[in-house]
């Protein structure tokens, strides 16, 4: 039976069963089964990637959880870890004549992963227990030994403007990094959508992906993709990526992005639509250059239209007017998780909890945004009668 699932495949971890932290900037709350249940109750998520699979001690957990019959694991790949399916994962740090970007790569089972830690990472990174290291190997030689091991490759958040493949390491091409051998997607969003993402006609040919790169629980979730699959595993999920089996992209709205616009490096004023290159305020002309200008600059001239799944601009619950840490948790509670707030609710339903106006800026869909620039998330307004 074909049914829809809501997934989100870059979430990281904080810290390692061990009590070490996995990656410095994410949350110590992040450990692989608060991560698992948050997903599943708290945002209604039915797949996620967990990245930083690859840390031994990760993996460690999983086969406890495993052997004691806790987890289990699908015979077409990824986990059951008690309703939600973990898909394992590690984000890398590569590099093209010096130029930093970051990419994914999924496994089907746990030995797949560890055969690739093992075999090839750890001779190859500095730290194999931290998130995202760099790998001293070229782009393509990665890529090889990710499919060798029978994953599956992905540029990760391609157009931010710190490593990224488009933000940092080429100058116009993905196949200046790719010559070769092309990797299996892209993922886009924070910042861009799949229109502004289509202006580049060499990425027609590529499927997108809109993941959360979550560093903290709440951010779980602020991009997924609806998927028609077979069944919740490995196969089911990336079949459905490859062979049309998306049924929308629910991104984050991309001028809630960080990195929408483009702001002076100096002192953070949003730079204006005239003046993109130097700033008003101080003068300077260092800028951290907004996902918006990069794409103009390299966009097509003549783009052809291409067929893609509707990409649907999300507003993150928590990025309402009114809405903090508790009604968040009782909207949970007396509604639903997030994802049944945002797709199903009724406005009367939210009423139950939230302020009039802001149920109904959500049920309605109805919101006005400020941009975000210069690592300065976007802003949703309130609208005059709230
Ligand atoms: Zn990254
Ligand atoms: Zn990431």
């Amino acid at each position: 039976m074909v049914k829809p699932v809501f997934a989100d495949l870059h979430v990281h971890l904080g810290e390692a069963p061990d009590g070490r932290p996995v990656k410095i900037t994410a949350s110590s709350q992040m450990t692989i089964e608060r991560v698992a249940s948050f997903a599943k109750n708290a945002k209604g998520l039915d797949v996620i990637g967990v990245i930083d699979a690859h840390v031994p001690s990760v993996q460690t957990r999983v086969e406890e959880k495993l052997a004691s019959s806790a987890w289990t694991s699908y015979h077409d790949g990824g986990i059951d870890a008690g309703g939600i399916t973990l898909i394992l994962g590690v984000e890398l740090e590569l590099a093209f004549h010096g130029r930093l970007f970051h990419f994914l790569a999924y496994f089907k089972y746990l030995d797949d992963i560890k055969a690739f830690t093992n075999n090839y990472l750890q001779t190859r990174v500095k730290n194999l227990t931290l998130s995202t290291q760099r790998v001293y190997d070229t782009p393509e030689a990665v890529l090889k030994a990710v499919r060798v091991h029978g994953g599956f490759g992905v540029v990760a958040h391609a157009f931010t403007p710190f490593k990224s493949l488009y933000g940092n390491a080429v100058e116009r091409s993905i196949e200046e990094v790719f010559p070769k051998e092309i990797p299996d997607a892209v993922e886009i969003g924070l910042s861009a959508d799949a229109v502004m993402a289509d202006r580049l006609t060499e990425l027609h040919k590529f499927p997108f992906l809109a993941n959360s790169d979550a560093h903290s629980l709440e951010n779980i979730g602020r991009e997924y993709q609806e998927l028609y699959v077979q069944a919740p595993t490995f196969q089911g999920v990336i079949s459905a990526i490859q062979n049309g089996g998306v049924k929308a992209y629910c991104g984050l709205q991309p001028l809630l992005g960080k990195y929408y616009d483009s702001a002076c490096a100096a002192c953070g004023t949003k730079l204006s639509e005239s003046a993109p290159n130097s700033c008003s305020f101080c003068g300077s002309s260092k800028v951290i250059q907004g996902v918006r200008h990069r794409l103009e600059e390299l966009a097509c001239e003549n783009t052809v239209e291409v067929a893609r799944p509707p990409y649907i601009h999300h507003v993150p619950l928590k990025t309402y007017p009114g809405i903090g840490p508790k009604r968040l948790e009782r909207l949970r509670e007396h509604v639903g998780p997030d994802l049944y707030v945002l797709h199903e609710a009724e406005e009367r339903e939210l009423k139950q909890v939230l302020p009039n106006e802001t149920a109904a800026m959500i049920a309605r869909k109805d919101v006005a945004i400020e941009s975000g620039a210069g690592g300065t998330y976007g802003k949703v307004k309130r609208t005059s009668s709230s």
